[in-house]
């Protein structure tokens, strides 16, 4: 978040002389200043200036466009603005939109308030001549309205600047594939091609066999310093720390996974990866001797994207929940196994392995156990754990050959029974409203069956980034229903169809 900025600027005019944009431009930055000292953002904003002309306005949007720092605007009109002054300006901004409707007073000042105060301060209108501008012209952007020292509008205004800095980070976001989707999988699939144009980011294949060379370079040394992490990080049986055993074996060979697969996301630049428990190298050279599960929790945990079975749009959507919630409580999952009981009906959440240790409720625990899935059914290293109860939020992408749909489901997480046969960390969760209704919307929707959870983003954080990539986006929570539920999918598919510019 440090190397990002948000650009705030004050649209107003010069029909009320000079003296009246210095007293605006007083206003602004005294505005900026106190939003940045609140302690509630997490983007630093950086004041631009008033905007009182269509050749002002254009600048600005030029600038912000070609400043990789910046990774949105807030606009506000402090006097009236006239809004065809915007218009040039608009059409040439590619970065997210805030409009803050606020006001420089909170309160009217009833004794002295004269013509000269009204001619200055005229946000009440003036950002609805801007928002009328913004909706003529169907510019997507996030409208807060409050005043600028309340809590409740910082909050808004920082939930967008954590969207804006997961959309920046996603827009030369790299995904390396790491062998091919798992073979006849519809829903992990989908188009490259329209995802790099729409939501950013780059997906490409890496042979197992590249990957191999790193593998085949990682020093011994290296190895035994991270094993030496892993045992002062997580609770584990003494026999683990054993060299002469079959464990401590396995343990380690994780472990240069772990530094093969670190080495090459970061020789590529890549912040995200897929794997495929079929391809695993070639045993007559430099190889994987068990699946990576253990790497791909801790690199899920350090803000690597991860998707399992060459589920890229899961990587990447992982990656961006990272970057969003600044690394608090998020995985990957995947719906696992079903547990009817009624009212508190429920839904096992895991992996084979690959659940992030962020969501965990105590201290991981290490373990080695056989894995009887994949090209290498081998002992396995992974890390084991419950998540941490409480409410939070699990999103996916799917791809529906004409546009792409956001599916987000509000979830409470309960507390499981132990699983002394299934040693695999995991989350058990009510989907919101319930779970019939819960998993009957998502499954209308088309949702995967692997998502993107968090604790701290709410279905807010998707709003806004589903309103900054311009894709549709179909919220579950308490109050759905599925008829209405119908209704909406429905009603998108029209709208999606007539709105050829978002699909
Ligand atoms: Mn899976």
């Amino acid at each position: 978040m440090n190397n990002y900025k948000v650009w705030f600027v004050t649209g107003a005019q010069l029909l009320y002389g000079g003296d009246a944009v210095i007293a605006v431009d007083a206003h602004s930055t005294e505005m900026v200043a106190g939003l940045n000292a609140s302690g509630k953002l997490p983007v630093e904003v950086v004041y631009k200036g008033t905007a009182n002309s269509s050749k002002e306005v254009e600048a600005v949007m030029k600038a912000a466009n070609n400043d990789e720092t910046c990774i949105g605007i807030i606009t506000w009109m402090h006097t009236f603005s006239p809004a065809k002054m915007w218009i040039h300006g608009l059409q040439q901004l590619k970065k997210p939109l805030l409009h803050l409707h606020t006001q420089y007073n909170r309160e009217i000042p009833w004794d002295t308030m004269d013509m000269d105060f009204m001619n200055l301060n005229q946000s009440a209108h003036g950002d609805r001549e801007f928002g009328h501008i913004c909706t003529r012209m169907r510019i997507r952007r996030k409208v807060v309205v409050g005043h600028w020292q309340d809590e409740e509008t910082q909050r808004k205004i920082a939930v967008w600047m954590r969207v804006c800095a997961g959309w920046a980070d996603a827009q030369d976001m790299l995904i390396l594939r790491f062998g091919d989707q798992m073979n006849n999988v519809a829903v992990t699939d989908g188009d490259k091609v329209e995802a790099e144009q729409r939501l950013g980011y780059h997906v490409d294949y890496c042979p197992v066999s590249e990957l191999m060379t790193y593998h085949a370079q990682v020093k011994d040394e290296a190895v035994d310093a991270l094993v030496a992490t892993y045992f002062q990080s997580y609770d584990h049986d003494a026999e683990l720390e054993d060299p002469s055993t079959e464990a401590y074996r396995k343990v380690w060979n994780s472990a240069k996974a772990e530094l093969a697969l670190r080495a090459i996301l970061k020789a590529k630049g890549a912040k995200g990866f897929t794997t495929n428990f079929d391809d695993l190298g070639q045993t007559d050279g430099s190889f994987f001797d068990q699946i990576p599960g253990l790497a791909s929790q801790r690199l899920m945990a350090e803000g690597y994207g991860f998707g399992a079975e060459g589920d890229w749009k899961s990587a990447a959507l992982y990656r961006t929940v990272w970057v969003m919630s600044q690394g608090t409580g998020c995985s990957f999952l995947e719906d696992y196994t079903l547990n009817f009981d009624g009212a508190n009906s429920s839904i096992l959440q895991a992996h084979m392995l690959e659940v992030c240790p962020l969501i965990a409720a105590a201290r991981p625990r290490l373990e080695v156990h056989f894995l009887g899935i994949g090209i290498r059914k081998s002992l396995t290293a992974r890390l084991v754990f419950t998540s941490k109860t409480g409410t939070g939020c699990t999103a996916t992408v799917i791809d529906l050959g004409n546009r792409f749909r956001l599916i987000v489901n509000d979830v409470e997480c309960i507390e499981p029974k132990p699983l002394p046969q299934l040693p695999v960390a995991s989350a058990l969760w009510i989907p919101m409203p319930n779970f019939e209704v819960g998993a009957g919307a998502w499954i209308l929707a088309g949702g995967t069956h692997h998502s993107c959870f968090s604790y701290g983003l709410s279905a807010e954080y998707w709003e806004d980034y589903a309103e900054i990539a311009g894709i549709e986006m179909v919220h579950i929570n308490r109050d759905t229903t599925i008829s209405e539920f119908k209704k909406e999918l429905r009603m998108n598919e029209v709208y999606y169809m007539l709105n050829k510019a978002l699909c």
